[in-house]
Protein backbone atom coordinates (compact mmCIF):
# COMPACT_ATOMS: atom_id res chain seq x y z
CA UNK A 1 0.00 0.00 0.00
CA UNK A 2 1.38 3.12 -1.26
CA UNK A 3 0.90 6.21 1.70
CA UNK A 4 -0.32 9.37 -0.29
CA UNK A 5 -2.13 11.27 2.80
CA UNK A 6 -1.37 10.75 6.69
CA UNK A 7 -3.63 13.50 8.67
CA UNK A 8 -4.12 14.30 11.98
CA UNK A 9 -7.58 13.95 13.20
CA UNK A 10 -8.00 13.86 17.18
CA UNK A 11 -6.96 13.34 20.45
CA UNK A 12 -9.05 12.59 23.36
CA UNK A 13 -9.47 10.56 26.33
CA UNK A 14 -13.06 9.54 25.57
CA UNK A 15 -14.02 6.85 23.50
CA UNK A 16 -17.20 8.86 22.72
CA UNK A 17 -15.68 11.83 21.03
CA UNK A 18 -13.67 9.48 18.83
CA UNK A 19 -14.40 9.84 15.15
CA UNK A 20 -18.25 8.94 13.98
CA UNK A 21 -17.30 7.79 11.18
CA UNK A 22 -16.91 4.07 9.72
CA UNK A 23 -13.75 3.85 8.34
CA UNK A 24 -11.79 0.63 9.32
CA UNK A 25 -9.52 1.39 11.81
CA UNK A 26 -6.21 -0.23 13.42
CA UNK A 27 -5.12 0.59 16.99
CA UNK A 28 -1.43 0.60 18.12
CA UNK A 29 -0.55 -0.42 21.60
CA UNK A 30 2.22 -1.11 24.07
CA UNK A 31 4.73 -0.68 26.56
CA UNK A 32 6.20 2.71 26.83
CA UNK A 33 9.87 3.43 24.72
CA UNK A 34 8.65 -0.04 22.78
CA UNK A 35 9.22 2.42 19.50
CA UNK A 36 5.13 3.03 19.07
CA UNK A 37 5.90 6.67 17.64
CA UNK A 38 9.08 5.68 15.39
CA UNK A 39 7.20 2.49 13.71
CA UNK A 40 3.93 4.87 13.27
CA UNK A 41 6.22 7.48 11.73
CA UNK A 42 7.63 4.61 9.73
CA UNK A 43 4.63 2.91 7.93
CA UNK A 44 3.20 6.56 7.25
CA UNK A 45 6.40 7.89 5.71
CA UNK A 46 6.22 10.91 7.95
CA UNK A 47 8.95 12.30 9.96
CA UNK A 48 6.92 12.99 13.00
CA UNK A 49 3.44 12.42 12.76
CA UNK A 50 3.39 10.51 15.79
CA UNK A 51 5.14 12.06 18.78
CA UNK A 52 8.34 10.11 19.61
CA UNK A 53 9.42 11.53 22.97
CA UNK A 54 11.75 11.28 25.90
CA UNK A 55 9.25 11.70 27.97
CA UNK A 56 7.42 8.48 28.32
CA UNK A 57 3.59 8.40 30.04
CA UNK A 58 2.89 12.24 28.26
CA UNK A 59 1.15 10.72 25.42
CA UNK A 60 -1.71 9.56 27.83
CA UNK A 61 -4.84 9.66 24.86
CA UNK A 62 -6.03 8.26 22.06
CA UNK A 63 -4.68 9.64 19.09
CA UNK A 64 -6.61 8.92 15.44
CA UNK A 65 -4.95 9.75 12.26
CA UNK A 66 -6.77 9.41 8.86
CA UNK A 67 -4.65 7.27 6.34
CA UNK A 68 -5.48 7.92 2.66
CA UNK A 69 -8.58 8.96 3.17
CA UNK A 70 -9.92 5.80 3.93
CA UNK A 71 -8.79 4.05 7.27
CA UNK A 72 -7.68 5.31 10.33
CA UNK A 73 -4.68 4.75 12.65
CA UNK A 74 -4.49 4.97 16.11
CA UNK A 75 -2.31 5.39 18.17
CA UNK A 76 -2.98 4.59 22.26
CA UNK A 77 -1.04 5.12 25.10
CA UNK A 78 1.66 3.79 26.09
CA UNK A 79 1.36 0.91 29.27
CA UNK A 80 3.47 -0.22 31.58
CA UNK A 81 5.43 3.07 32.50
CA UNK A 82 6.08 2.50 36.21
CA UNK A 83 6.33 6.62 36.88
CA UNK A 84 2.81 6.89 35.87
CA UNK A 85 0.63 7.16 38.98
CA UNK A 86 -1.69 4.56 40.35
CA UNK A 87 -4.80 6.76 39.88
CA UNK A 88 -3.61 7.52 36.30
CA UNK A 89 -2.87 4.33 35.44
CA UNK A 90 -7.01 3.50 36.64
CA UNK A 91 -7.93 6.37 34.25
CA UNK A 92 -5.95 4.55 31.69
CA UNK A 93 -7.35 1.33 32.19
CA UNK A 94 -10.85 2.70 31.98
CA UNK A 95 -10.47 4.57 28.76
CA UNK A 96 -8.63 1.77 26.76
CA UNK A 97 -11.04 -0.80 27.95
CA UNK A 98 -13.83 1.32 26.55
CA UNK A 99 -12.40 2.62 23.21
CA UNK A 100 -11.44 -1.61 22.68
CA UNK A 101 -15.26 -2.58 23.96
CA UNK A 102 -17.27 0.22 22.24
CA UNK A 103 -14.55 0.54 18.95
CA UNK A 104 -17.04 -0.95 16.69
CA UNK A 105 -15.03 -0.26 13.68
CA UNK A 106 -12.09 -1.15 15.07
CA UNK A 107 -10.49 -4.11 12.82
CA UNK A 108 -7.26 -5.53 14.57
CA UNK A 109 -5.11 -4.27 17.17
CA UNK A 110 -1.32 -4.47 17.03
CA UNK A 111 0.67 -5.16 20.20
CA UNK A 112 4.18 -4.22 20.01
CA UNK A 113 6.95 -5.94 21.76
CA UNK A 114 10.85 -5.17 21.92
CA UNK A 115 12.35 -7.71 20.03
CA UNK A 116 15.07 -7.54 22.17
CA UNK A 117 13.56 -8.53 25.89
CA UNK A 118 12.45 -11.75 27.25
CA UNK A 119 8.31 -11.98 27.07
CA UNK A 120 6.85 -9.70 29.45
CA UNK A 121 4.13 -10.20 31.74
CA UNK A 122 2.43 -7.08 31.32
CA UNK A 123 2.36 -7.56 27.00
CA UNK A 124 1.20 -11.28 27.62
CA UNK A 125 -1.27 -10.38 30.25
CA UNK A 126 -2.58 -7.72 27.70
CA UNK A 127 -2.95 -10.16 25.03
CA UNK A 128 -4.69 -12.87 27.53
CA UNK A 129 -7.47 -10.13 27.62
CA UNK A 130 -7.76 -9.06 24.32
CA UNK A 131 -7.86 -12.74 23.26
CA UNK A 132 -10.24 -13.17 26.06
CA UNK A 133 -12.63 -9.68 25.09
CA UNK A 134 -12.61 -11.39 21.46
CA UNK A 135 -10.48 -8.47 20.34
CA UNK A 136 -8.22 -9.79 17.07
CA UNK A 137 -4.29 -8.82 17.31
CA UNK A 138 -1.27 -9.32 15.41
CA UNK A 139 2.11 -8.50 17.31
CA UNK A 140 4.65 -6.43 16.08
CA UNK A 141 8.17 -6.96 16.95
CA UNK A 142 10.22 -3.48 17.10
CA UNK A 143 14.04 -2.75 17.12
CA UNK A 144 14.89 -5.72 15.15
CA UNK A 145 18.01 -4.23 13.98
CA UNK A 146 19.36 -4.20 17.25
CA UNK A 147 19.79 -8.15 16.98
CA UNK A 148 21.35 -10.20 14.80
CA UNK A 149 19.25 -12.73 12.55
CA UNK A 150 19.53 -16.34 15.00
CA UNK A 151 19.00 -14.00 18.06
CA UNK A 152 15.94 -12.81 16.52
CA UNK A 153 14.84 -16.48 15.71
CA UNK A 154 15.68 -17.52 19.46
CA UNK A 155 13.72 -14.83 20.71
CA UNK A 156 10.58 -15.28 18.27
CA UNK A 157 11.15 -19.10 19.66
CA UNK A 158 10.76 -18.12 23.17
CA UNK A 159 7.98 -15.76 22.50
CA UNK A 160 6.10 -18.33 20.67
CA UNK A 161 6.64 -21.13 23.30
CA UNK A 162 5.35 -18.59 26.01
CA UNK A 163 2.51 -18.09 23.62
CA UNK A 164 1.44 -21.79 23.16
CA UNK A 165 1.48 -22.71 26.82
CA UNK A 166 -2.03 -20.61 27.13
CA UNK A 167 -2.85 -19.83 22.90
CA UNK A 168 -3.95 -22.84 20.50
CA UNK A 169 -1.77 -21.22 17.66
CA UNK A 170 0.73 -18.47 18.07
CA UNK A 171 -0.75 -15.15 17.10
CA UNK A 172 -0.17 -13.56 13.58
CA UNK A 173 3.20 -11.19 13.86
CA UNK A 174 5.59 -8.87 12.03
CA UNK A 175 9.53 -8.34 12.61
CA UNK A 176 10.10 -4.61 12.30
CA UNK A 177 12.57 -2.19 12.24
CA UNK A 178 12.05 1.97 12.10
CA UNK A 179 15.15 2.39 11.93
CA UNK A 180 16.09 -0.03 8.95
CA UNK A 181 12.72 0.58 7.66
CA UNK A 182 11.94 -3.33 7.57
CA UNK A 183 8.63 -4.80 7.69
CA UNK A 184 6.63 -1.40 6.72
CA UNK A 185 5.40 -3.40 3.49
CA UNK A 186 4.45 -6.56 5.56
CA UNK A 187 2.31 -4.33 8.08
CA UNK A 188 0.61 -2.38 5.58
CA UNK A 189 -0.35 -5.04 3.08
CA UNK A 190 -1.71 -6.90 6.43
CA UNK A 191 -3.82 -3.47 6.51
CA UNK A 192 -4.23 -3.35 2.94
CA UNK A 193 -5.84 -6.76 2.43
CA UNK A 194 -8.37 -5.99 5.85
CA UNK A 195 -9.15 -3.23 4.90
CA UNK A 196 -10.74 -4.91 1.16
CA UNK A 197 -12.67 -7.30 3.53
CA UNK A 198 -13.80 -4.79 5.48
CA UNK A 199 -15.41 -2.47 2.59
CA UNK A 200 -16.89 -5.87 1.08
CA UNK A 201 -18.39 -6.86 4.08
P1 LIG B 1 7.28 5.09 22.02
O1 LIG B 1 7.43 5.64 23.40
O2 LIG B 1 6.79 3.67 22.06
O3 LIG B 1 6.47 5.95 21.10
O4 LIG B 1 8.75 4.94 21.40
P2 LIG B 1 9.59 5.90 20.44
O5 LIG B 1 9.21 5.68 19.03
O6 LIG B 1 9.56 7.30 20.98
O7 LIG B 1 11.03 5.23 20.60
C1 LIG B 1 11.63 5.04 21.88
C2 LIG B 1 13.13 4.95 21.70
O8 LIG B 1 13.48 3.80 20.95
C3 LIG B 1 13.71 6.15 20.95
O9 LIG B 1 14.97 6.44 21.52
C4 LIG B 1 13.87 5.63 19.53
O10 LIG B 1 14.90 6.27 18.83
C5 LIG B 1 14.19 4.17 19.77
N1 LIG B 1 13.70 3.33 18.65
C6 LIG B 1 12.46 3.29 18.16
N2 LIG B 1 12.37 2.41 17.14
C7 LIG B 1 13.60 1.90 16.97
C8 LIG B 1 14.17 0.93 16.05
O11 LIG B 1 13.52 0.35 15.17
N3 LIG B 1 15.49 0.65 16.21
C9 LIG B 1 16.25 1.24 17.15
N4 LIG B 1 17.54 0.88 17.22
N5 LIG B 1 15.77 2.14 18.03
C10 LIG B 1 14.47 2.47 17.93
Amino acid sequence: MKIKSAEFVVSNSNVEKCPKSRLPEYAFIGRSNVGKSSLINMLTSRKSLAKTSGRPGKTQLINHFLINKNWHLVDLPGYGYARVSKSAKKVFQKFITQYFAFREQLVTAFVLVDIRHEPQPIDLEFMQWLGENGIPFSIIFTKADKLRPKAIENHIEVYKNIMLETWEEVPNYFITSSSKDIGKEDVLEYIDGLNENFISN
